[in-house]
């Protein structure tokens, strides 16, 4: 673009051209003149004026038609026009702003006013021109054409700026390096149309299979990256990576062929795998290389560790979904001891998974994972029945009754099943309702949703009039302060292990715990200790008047057999505490 605004003068009178010339010609623009409409759009077309200056009253075209074409062509359609009309003619003007022009003047010209109007449309003309082209060059220079994804370069960027923000709120990230498993052919054979659309088709189905706040950039050819913050690389990752591997293999129509194509991808963690945008994208390159060796449409992490940590993971869910069906789950239960008297007065059921190749799992493995599978509701039945059928058999057998406490997690309650299941399950077994208690974590309370905690308190109300027990679990390891938990139908409180552990030796654990007796009693709940191993943990509890106690100072949880002779021992013969 010369730095001179072109500006093109239609009139059919040469005095009146000479006349603007005059006017203008100490402004340093360059001047163009046409005699007719008909000229006026030959030279729009071939130069692209930053202005035109039109005549109405022509012979032939005038400058209404003129103005109506040119608003038609679409490079010329945002050419200022200002509108040559006679003095104070209403009627033309408002014909004017009907064809399209932007302003209008009158002649005699105003040696004054025209300058002004011209210099001041010119200008904004050309910044509007100037903003375009950076705007293009700005595009260019972050954007890829083909799939308007980022490129290398915006990627870099927001990799610079996402990897700040995660380390200093310490956060993962996660880098997937994409590279399609044989393109090539698909050029070659197909040719590259095919080849652009099928990459366009790949960049949307990312964009639509990443989380919002993720970033997809085309690095090069085939090869893209996808960028997303995660917690849990594990799981987290390993999900993104299935989904996307998914998504790509679902089959494509371009150009009427229906084609099948896969990806392979390669993952780096933030922080473990590399701290910088370059080695994290090259440590993902060669995790990428080990899946194409892998036998592509597969996804690698660059850490073996992580890899066999997925790999278990999957198994783990493939296993999970038959482990009621194949009779794999038992319940161990763990006596609650009454410190006052020494008796048992209730058993914890804890799950226990018995796999034949996995060997023992424990439930801090899988019940995560079953509650994110939706697992959690049918074992979460399994767990009620068999836990009441195992205290009705003890009392049937004449030991004196106790309570069943049995964990339920968070996603029970969001069951709307719920509440009838646990009357039906007491129906069946026979079991009084007092004799069941029901464990919650304080976080299921916590909820934000204000839906969510308007129903939890309606099932719990209604558990607690039919006679069972609410216990909060783990206490002290959430948020909830006590006059929180007060709002809430409860009837026991266990505190965490976590405090139980050090309160002996840590004054904070001691003071924290012993708080937590205080205020639980004034609120009438019965509290119970968990982890309870040594007999300085269990005279400090005491001389805070905890009720009851739980853990592997009496007994750590045990099988169905040994509860059954343990229950009889300890009905004949209460425990005795050293400290007592
Ligand atoms: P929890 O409900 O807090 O259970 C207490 C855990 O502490 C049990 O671990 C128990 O074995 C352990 N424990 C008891 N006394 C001691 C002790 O003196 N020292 C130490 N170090 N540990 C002790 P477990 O059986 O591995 O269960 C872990 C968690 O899994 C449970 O924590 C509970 O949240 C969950 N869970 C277990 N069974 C079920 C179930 O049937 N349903 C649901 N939803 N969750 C369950
Ligand atoms: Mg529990
Ligand atoms: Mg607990």
């Amino acid at each position: 673009m010369s730095d001179k605004s072109t500006i093109l003068i239609v009139d059919d009178e040469i005095v009146s051209r000479y006349t603007v010339e005059a006017l203008l010609s100490s402004e340093g623009y360059e001047l163009v003149f046409a005699e007719s409409g008909e000229e006026a759009l030959e030279k729009a077309v071939e130069l692209v004026p930053d202005l035109m200056l039109l005549d109405v009253m022509m012979p032939g075209m005038n400058g209404f038609e003129v103005c109506q074409l040119l608003r038609a062509n679409p490079r010329l359609a945002e050419l200022p026009v200002v509108m040559v009309t006679a003095l104070d003619d209403r009627e033309s003007r408002i014909k004017g702003i009907e064809a399209g022009a932007d302003d209008f003047m009158s002649k005699p010209f105003d040696r004054a006013e025209l300058r002004a109007r011209i210099r001041t449309i010119t200008r904004l003309n050309r910044y509007r021109r100037l903003v375009e082209t950076e705007e293009k060059l700005a595009y260019l220079a972050n954007y890829d054409p083909l799939t308007s994804l980022p490129n290398r370069n915006l990627l870099m960027e927001r990799m610079r700026q996402t990897l700040g923000r995660a380390s200093r709120n310490q956060q993962g990230v996660a880098v997937l390096v994409l590279d399609l498993d044989g393109f090539q052919m698909i050029n070659d054979s197909l040719g590259h149309e095919v080849g652009d659309k099928m990459l366009q088709e790949v960049a949307s189905r990312l964009t639509h299979t990443v989380s919002v706040g993720a970033t997809v950039a085309r690095l090069s050819g085939d090869e893209f990256v996808i960028m997303e913050e995660a917690n849990d690389p594990v799981k987290q990752v390993s999900d993104i990576a299935q989904r996307v591997l998914d998504a790509i293999s679902q089959f494509m129509m371009l150009n009427q062929h229906e084609i099948v194509i896969t990806a392979s991808l390669g993952i780096s963690v933030f922080p473990s795998d590399g701290e910088e945008p370059s080695g994290l994208l090259k440590n993902a390159n060669i995790a990428l290389s080990r899946a194409k060796a892998e036998g592509k449409n597969t996804y690698q992490f660059f850490t073996g560790e992580m890899n066999t940590m997925a790999l278990k993971r999957l198994i783990l869910e493939n296993q999970l979904r038959k482990v009621l069906e194949r009779n794999e789950l038992c319940l161990y239960y763990q006596p609650q001891v009454e410190l006052a008297s020494g008796r048992i007065v209730g058993l914890e059921a804890l799950l226990r998974w018995q796999h034949p190749e996995l060997g023992f799992v424990s439930p801090g493995q899988f019940i995560s994972v079953a509650e994110e599978m939706g697992l959690i509701i049918p074992i979460g039945e399994w767990v009620l029945r068999t836990a009441c059928i195992q205290n009705q058999i003890w009392q049937e057998a004449g030991l004196p009754p106790i309570r069943m406490s049995v964990n339920v997690s968070g996603r029970q309650f969001q069951d709307p099943g719920l509440l009838q299941m646990i009357k039906n399950v007491l129906v069946e077994t026979g079991l009084n309702p007092i004799y069941l208690e029901l464990e919650l974590t304080e976080s299921m309370l916590m909820e934000e949703n204000i839906n969510r905690k308007e129903s939890v308190f309606a099932v719990l109300t209604q558990l607690q009039t039919m006679g069972i027990h609410i216990a909060i679990d783990d206490f002290g390891t959430g948020y909830s302060s006590l006059s929180y938990l007060k709002r809430f139908p409860l009837n026991t409180l266990k505190i965490d292990r976590s405090f139980v552990q050090d309160v002996n030796t840590n004054t904070d654990d001691a003071a924290i715990t012993t708080a937590i007796i205080a205020m639980a009693h004034s609120l009438q709940l019965t509290v119970v200790a968990e982890g309870v191993e040594t007999k300085e943990q269990l005279a400090f509890l005491e001389k805070r008047q905890c009720e009851i106690v739980q853990g592997y100072f009496f007994s750590p949880p045990i099988s169905v057999k040994e509860m059954t002779k343990m229950l009889k021992q300890v009905n004949e013969k209460p425990f005795l505490f050293p400290s007592a």
